[in-house]
C-alpha cells in the first residue's frame, strides 16, 4: 500500500486499465492499479496461474502492458470511491487507498434476460461459463446449449468444445446479417473479422451447429437443467416453434452491462448508449464530467478489448499531463483517436446487429423470477405496476423488491427496466437504468472492513 497519495490509482487491470497504467507509467506519473481479481488481464485475458498464452489472443501485448505496471494491488475489491480534498480515498477489501486523480476502467458483466427455469443449477450466463473455463479449467457440463445474441457467443462454445464439451448448438437469437449494413465499419476492422472466422472454423470442426433467430426459450429440469426448450424467433423474437433438447448445462449471453458503481458513487454524468446499456460520459480525453476522474473500456460503451486498449492509453496519457505536467506527444493522440473512431463505429455496427427485441418478454411465464435474489416473479412486479400504480423501476423496486438482494440489481437490473417500460407503454429510459445501477456499496464488504475504514 502506498504511503503518500499515488499521482493515479487505476481500478481495473482489464486491457482498459493496463493499458491506462502502462500509458501513465512511461509518462512519469506514479500509478497504483488496483483490482479484485488477483490476476491482471481482466475479462479479456482471464488466465490461471501457469498459463503461457497459449489459447489467448495478444498474449504479447498483456505481458508488454504488465510489465510496465510497476504496483498492482491485486485481490483488493474496490467497493466506495470519496473525494477527500484535492484527491481521492478509494476503500478496497485491502485497506484504502489514497490517490491525486482516478482513472475508473471496471470493465462489464453479463447481461442477463429471465426465461422460465434460468434459475436452475446448470444455467450459466456464457461469460461464466467461459470464466470458469479461464480461470479454473473446468467446463459447465458435458452437453452444453450455448444461447444468446452477439458474437462473444463463439468463443465461448469454440473455448468449450476445445476444452472436450459437447457442444449442442450456438442458438444466436438475433441475425449477424446486420453487419452487411456496415461494410465501412466492417472492413476497419479485419481483425476482429479473422477472429471471428477462426471460432466458426473452430465450430465447424467440432460440427457444432449455429442457428439464427433461435434460442433458449426455457430450461427443465428438477434439481439441475436437463433440457432446454430451443424456440424459433420471429424478427421481434416472438417464438413461432419450439422443441426440446436434452443438456446439462445452458451458457447464455445478451451482450454485456457496464459496471458503473465507482462513476455514479463519484457523480459522473452518463447516458444511453446504442445496445440500451447506461454508460459514463467520457470526452476525448477520456475525462469524466468529474474533476479528476478519467474513464476508459467498457464503463464508457461495450466496444471490445481494442477499443478499451485505445481508450485506456488515452485516458493515462492525459491524466499523467494533468497530475504531472507530462504533454503527450500530439501526433499519437490524433492516431489514438482515429482507432478510437473506427472501433466505436465497429461496436455501433455490433450493437446494430444484434439488438435485444422485446418478443423476450413473451417468453416469460407469472412464475418466472425476474430478481433471483429476492425470489420476486414477473406476476408480483405485474401486481405493483397494475394494482400499486408504480410507473418506473425505482418504484416498482420499492413495491416488490427486484433488485433488493445480494446483487443489488446487478443481475435484474436491466430485465426489470425493460419489463417496467413495457408494461407501462414505453422504452426504458436513462433514468429507469439509473434507478438499479446506483450503489453506494460497489461490493459484498465485510464489517470488519467497513469498521477499520
Ligand atoms: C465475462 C466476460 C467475458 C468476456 N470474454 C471475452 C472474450 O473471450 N473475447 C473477447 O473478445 N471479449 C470478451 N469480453 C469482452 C472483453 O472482455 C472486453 O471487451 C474487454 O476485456 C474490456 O476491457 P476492460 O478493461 O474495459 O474491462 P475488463 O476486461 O472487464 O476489466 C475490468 C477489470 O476491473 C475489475 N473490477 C471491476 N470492478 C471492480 C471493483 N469494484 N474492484 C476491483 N476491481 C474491479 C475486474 O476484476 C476486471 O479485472 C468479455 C467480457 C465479459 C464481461
Amino acid at each position: 500500500m502506498p504511503a503518500s497519495p499515488a499521482d493515479l490509482a487505476v481500478l481495473g487491470a482489464g486491457p482498459a486499465g493496463l493499458a491506462a497504467a502502462a500509458a501513465a507509467s512511461r509518462a512519469g506519473a506514479n500509478v497504483v492499479v488496483i483490482d479484485g481479481n488477483s490476476r491482471v488481464g481482466g475479462q479479456y485475458w482471464r488466465h490461471r496461474d501457469g498459463d503461457t498464452g497459449r489459447g489467448h489472443h495478444h498474449w504479447s501485448v498483456l505481458t508488454g502492458l504488465r510489465a510496465a505496471v510497476p504496483e498492482f494491488l491485486g485481490g483488493h475489491q474496490v467497493w466506495h470511491v470519496e473525494r477527500i480534498g484535492d484527491g481521492f480515498a478509494v476503500h478496497t477489501s485491502g485497506g484504502e487507498v489514497r490517490c491525486r486523480a482516478l482513472i475508473v476502467a471496471t470493465g462489464a458483466y453479463d447481461r442477463q434476460l429471465p426465461f422460465p427455469g434460468w434459475t436452475l443449477p446448470g444455467v450459466f450466463t456464457a461469460g461464466g461459463a467461459q470464466a470458469l473455463l479461464k480461470g479454473h479449467g473446468v467446463t459447465a457440463g458435458r452437453r452444453i446449449v450455448v444461447a444468446g445474441t452477439g458474437p462473444f457467443l463463439l468463443p465461448v462454445a469454440a473455448g468449450l468444445a476445445d476444452a472436450g464439451a459437447h457442444v449442442v448448438g450456438v442458438f444466436e437469437a438475433g441475425s449477424p446479417r446486420g453487419f452487411v449494413r456496415h461494410p465501412g465499419a466492417l472492413l476497419a476492422n479485419p481483425g476482429k473479422l479473422g477472429e471471428g472466422a477462426g471460432y466458426l472454423r473452430t465450430l465447424m470442426r467440432h460440427r457444432i451447429p449455429y442457428r439464427t433467430r433461435t434460442t433458449v426459450a426455457a430450461a427443465h429440469g428438477t434439481e439441475s437443467v436437463s433440457s432446454a426448450t430451443v424456440a424459433t424467433l420471429d424478427a421481434d423474437w416472438r417464438v413461432l416453434r419450439r422443441r426440446e433438447v436434452e443438456c446439462d448445462a445452458i451458457a447464455v449471453g445478451y451482450g454485456f452491462t457496464p459496471q458503473l458503481e465507482i462513476p455514479l458513487q463519484l457523480g459522473c454524468a452518463t447516458r444511453l448508449d446504442a445496445d440500451g446499456s447506461l454508460v459514463a460520459r467520457a470526452d476525448d480525453q477520456q475525462r469524466a464530467t468529474v474533476p479528476g476522474v478519467y474513464l476508459a473500456g467498457e464503463v464508457c460503451g461495450v466496444g471490445g478489448a481494442p477499443l478499451s486498449l485505445v481508450e485506456g492509453e488515452l485516458a493515462g496519457l492525459h491524466a499523467a499531463w494533468t497530475t504531472i505536467g507530462a504533454a503527450p506527444d500530439n501526433a499519437r493522440v490524433g492516431r489514438l483517436l482515429r482507432r478510437r473512431r473506427a472501433n466505436r463505429a465497429f461496436a455501433a455496427a455490433l450493437h446494430d446487429a444484434h439488438p435485444v427485441r422485446p418478443g423476450w418478454l413473451t417468453w416469460l411465464d407469472g412464475q418466472t423470477q425476474l430478481c433471483r435474489c429476492e425470489e420476486v416473479t414477473v406476476d408480483r412486479v405485474r401486481e405493483s405496476i397494475v394494482d400499486l400504480g408504480a410507473t418506473d423501476t425505482r418504484a416498482v423496486k420499492l413495491l416488490a423488491r427486484p433488485g433488493m438482494g445480494l446483487c443489488q440489481g446487478r443481475v435484474c437490473g436491466y430485465a426489470t427496466s425493460c419489463f417496467v417500460a413495457d408494461a407501462c407503454g414505453r422504452q426504458p429510459t436513462e433514468q429507469d437504468l439509473l434507478g438499479v445501477a446506483a450503489r453506494p456499496i460497489a461490493q459484498p464488504v465485510t464489517l470488519g472492513e467497513l469498521a477499520r475504514d
